[in-house]
């Protein structure tokens, strides 16, 4: 056994691969390549830097030429001048002003053709004598530079005058180095003039180097921008002698041509050579590779048996795995010791027991699935087993049958995974906030129990439920709050149903019940009258008690439908329906709903006489202010006596015209009745009308409500509008311009049903009402024991921080007046108050009032 043991140490030391000798062979190459490469860039800039560095030793020549010309030529000129006859005689001892610049023996053309800035006669004591500055002859004090003329010149001048000579020097003329050439006047060759053994008078001759001669001078020697300068660091310089100033010049820099022109020409080709070095590696390591396979799987085959006997023994130690077999009675005769770690079972007290004893299978006794499928190759069963804790667990085993004498295999525990795949299939399928179906396990189990087709008898119902007043508890108390009461109320869903019945959560606060085995519509009204009950049960919110209620839509299979889909919206259908009457309340689909479309139908064609022929009438119903209960203006309603249906309620008939257009006449009739009323009333009362969101759609709202203003001369401001904000939901920029082209006409906006909505918040914040009517659902649940206080108040907070009056609807006992007072609401509406009354009422009731008095109502 020792013998054929394999230490995996030994293995790779005993030979070098191809791959790795490619490798290296390759890295080598590429090395010398790179090295080569840098040197002949290194080379080439060393000899770029040359050439930049000659080209300027060049220019610094050129320039120490152009400056000796220069010199040479000031010192040629000015001795011309001063070993000359005539210039003693007329200089030296007098000066004759009119010979020398008179008669421009020594005038202006020395500036002019000759460039000499300057031309000084010094007499032997040093004084000017003579002076032409630029042309010009000096009469007056002698200039500046007379004084930056330096004696050692002068001195010189008089010393070189017997060999001949004039002398020169560069110097600092106030910033501008100039060249001043001097020579003492001596008769020179005139045999007619005789000297004097005195000192001599000198002339001066002063060329400032000013910046066009210097660049003259740099460009006739090839120099580019000659300039007095020093400061450019990147420059070269060159002193002048004497400290007479530094020059400065553009270097012609060759080299870095060579550089532009050839760097990346190199550049190039080294990313050529680089890619090229790439893709020969690639091509060799592929071959090297190639060889090293199979020389490996050569060697391999050789180790492999050598260890599986071994890797037996470690696998079936180390795997998770456990081993097991069974003979052909199907009775355990031998298990790996992992077997004991893994299950906590006793090997002793398990071999020899039949595998039914100890696993077991979902599809029955496993000694069954070993008769039926462990002939298979590759054959797989999930088992469970109670672990030696007590634990449920789950195994999966592989299965081999040995030739007649019984089976053998592994077994892995697959607890976790199985759990794992459980969660994760768990919360496809449910609600993450509530632990309630979503929408996609409601389906299934809809589905599942429409193929066990129910009967008109006992029919499936779908109750499609929405939270009443849900909205503003998210809105003002947080969202914490919020899902807070949406656990609760799914906790209280459950409790009202039994156990095969399903809650679904499908929205916000919408929720779905899939009931089976009712049998009756009155066991169906029961438990819809449950349901409200419990959610309108007080929720305990942190320090809030928050109310809320619900409206129920019931759709049942197979009467309306046996189609889930259909099912679900036909419920929705019938949940609006439930909320169009008041919301709290339930209604079924069907029946109910076809009547009331044959019912829309005769009251459309009803209601377009109703208008022509005034069977419509107005109620006012007064709102006050709370504090001083003074009465601040009504809300006008409208009603409709039907000749044959009697007197009939806005909710009955506004939306029917809305859906056919009649909203537009209808509504015309309700301004301009209701603005007729009050421009008869106390100028302090207001009067509100109701808009329709479908005039906000159509029909040019800020004209109409012009024209009726105009027409009845109602002052603007006691005009208020009352709109939902259903306005808004559509087309809020469009609802937006109208509103602010209300706003312009100067009359008021109110937001109506304010925390029925969906973002009531959001459009209190950005649009530009003065108002907000609470709606009176909420004031429904003030108590005199506290109840809804929580939201109201944060409403009330809401309004005061927008600057905005608000307005509690509903009104009906003293109690609630009481609590809406206590919480510093604005404004009160509603029966306990007044009931609409008509025209003639409300005048007498304003008319009864003594402004001064107190005007409680009642
Ligand atoms: P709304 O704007 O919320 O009007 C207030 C409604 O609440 C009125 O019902 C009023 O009679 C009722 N109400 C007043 N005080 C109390 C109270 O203490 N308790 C209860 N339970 N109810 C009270 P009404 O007159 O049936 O009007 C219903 C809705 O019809 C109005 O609701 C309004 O939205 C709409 N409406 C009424 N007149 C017009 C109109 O001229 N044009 C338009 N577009 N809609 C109108
Ligand atoms: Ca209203
Ligand atoms: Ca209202």
């Amino acid at each position: 056994m020792d013998n054929l043991s394999v230490d995996p140490e030994q293995r790779p030391a005993t030979r070098t691969s191809n791959l790795s000798l490619t490798r290296a062979t390759l890295l080598g190459c590429s090395l010398l390549l790179l090295a080569i490469f840098l040197l002949t860039s290194g080379l080439l800039i060393y000899i770029a830097l040359g050439q930049n560095r000659e080209a300027e030793a060049h220019n610094r020549f050129d320039i120490d030429k152009a400056l000796q010309v220069f010199d040479k030529s000031a010192r040629s000129t000015v001795k011309d001048y001063a070993f000359w006859g005539d210039a003693y005689r007329h200089l030296h001892q007098s000066v004759d002003t009119d010979w020398a610049f008179g008669r421009q023996n020594l005038g202006s053309t020395l500036f002019s053709d000759l460039g000499f800035d300057g031309v000084f006669v010094l007499d032997p004591s040093n004084r000017p004598v003579y002076s032409l500055i630029e042309g010009r002859l000096q009469t007056a004090a002698p200039p500046d530079w007379l004084r930056d003329i330096p004696p050692q010149l002068l001195e010189r001048a008089r010393q070189s005058a017997s060999s001949d000579e004039a002398t020169s020097r560069f110097v600092d003329l106030q910033g501008t180095p100039a060249l001043m050439a001097a020579a003492a006047l001596t008769p020179g060759t005139d045999p007619t003039v005789e000297a004097d053994n005195g000192p001599a008078s000198v002339l001066v001759f002063v060329a400032r180097l000013g910046p066009e001669r210097l660049a003259a001078l740099g460009q006739d020697f090839g120099v580019e921008q000659l300039h007095v300068g020093g400061t450019q660091a990147d420059l070269p310089a060159l002193r002048l002698p004497d400290a007479a100033g530094v020059l400065q010049w553009v270097p012609a820099r060759p080299g870095q041509q060579l550089l532009v022109l050839v760097l990346p020409l190199l550049g190039i080709a080294g990313l050529v050579f680089a890619l090229m070095t790439a893709f020969i590696l690639r091509r060799a390591t592929a071959a090297a590779r190639a060889m090293d396979a199979h020389y490996n799987s050569l060697q391999a085959s050789r180790w492999a048996l050598a260890a599986s006997e071994e890797r037996f023994r470690d696998v079936a130690e180390a795997a998770s795995d456990w081993i097991w077999e069974l003979d052909g009675q199907l009775r355990f005769t031998y298990l790996s010791e992992r077997f004991e770690t893994i299950t906590g079972l006793s090997r002793t007290t398990c071999l020899g027991r039949p595998v039914d004893e100890v696993l077991t299978s979902d599809q029955g006794p496993l000694s069954q699935w070993f008769k039926d499928h462990a002939r298979r190759a590759n054959a797989i069963v999930q088992c469970n087993y109670f672990a030696g804790d007590g634990q449920p667990r789950i195994c999966r085993l592989s299965v081999r049958e040995m030739e007649g004498r019984g089976y053998r295999g592994t077994a892995s525990d697959i607890t976790e995974e199985v759990e794992a795949r459980r969660r994760i299939e768990y919360l496809s399928q449910h609600d993450a906030l509530t632990g309630l179906a979503n929408r996609s396990r409601m389906q299934e189990f809809i589905e599942g129990k429409l193929k066990a087709t129910p009967t008109l008898e006992e029919p499936l119902l779908m109750l499609s439920i929405d939270l009443d007043r849900f909205k503003p508890v998210n809105d003002l108390l947080g969202h914490a709050a919020g899902d807070q009461v949406l656990n609760q109320v799914s906790q209280r869903l459950q409790q009202c149903l039994r156990s095969d019945d399903l809650v679904a959560r499908i929205g916000g606060d919408e929720f779905v019940l899939v009931v089976a085995g009712m049998r009756s519509q009155d066991e169906v009204e029961s438990l819809c009258r449950r349901l409200i009950e419990r959610i309108e049960e007080p929720f305990q919110i942190a320090e809030h008690e928050v109310f809320i209620s619900a409206s129920i839509g019931i759709a049942m299979a197979p009467a309306d439908a046996i189609l889930a889909e259909e099912l679900l919206r036909y419920a929705d259908i019938a949940l609006y329906e439930a909320k169009d009457a008041g919301r709290a309340t339930w209604r079924f689909y069907a029946g109910d709903m076809n009547a009331r479309i044959i019912e829309r139908r005769q009251l459309e064609s009803d209601l377009r006489h109703a208008i022509k022929h005034g069977e419509l009438r107005l109620d006012f119903q007064p709102r006050y202010r709370i504090e001083g209960q003074r009465l601040a203006g009504a809300e006008a309603l409208v009603r409709w006596q039907h000749p044959q249906r009697g007197l009939l309620g806005p909710d009955r008939f506004i939306h029917i015209a809305e859906e056919t257009g009649l909203i537009l006449p209808l509504s015309n009739w309700v301004l301009q009745h209701a603005c007729e009323a009050a421009a008869s009333w106390p100028e302090e009362v207001m009067i509100s009308v109701n808009l329709s969101p479908t005039e906000f759609q159509r029909g040019h709202l800020v004209a109409r409500v012009k024209a009726v203003l105009a027409e009845t001369g109602l002052n603007p401001a006691r005009l208020e509008l009352e709109l939902t904000e259903s306005v808004m939901l559509d087309d809020a920029q469009g609802a937006l311009v109208i509103m602010q082209g209300l706003k312009a006409l100067g009359v008021r906006l109110l937001m109506d049903d304010f925390g029925t909505g969906y973002s009531s918040l959001s459009y209190l914040r950005s649009f530009p009402f003065d108002g907000l009517k609470i709606d009176r659902s909420f004031v429904g649940g003030l108590t005199a024991s506290g109840g809804d206080h929580s939201i109201i108040q944060a409403i009330v907070g809401l309004g005061r921080a927008l600057s905005l009056t608000v307005t509690a609807e509903g009104v009906e006992t003293i109690d609630q007046l009481q609590a809406l007072g206590a919480i510093r609401c604005d404004e009160a509406q509603g029966f306990y108050l007044n009931q609409p009354m008509d025209a003639q009422a409300i005048k007498a009731l304003l008319g009864a009032r003594d402004p001064a008095a107190d005007t409680t109502p009642h």
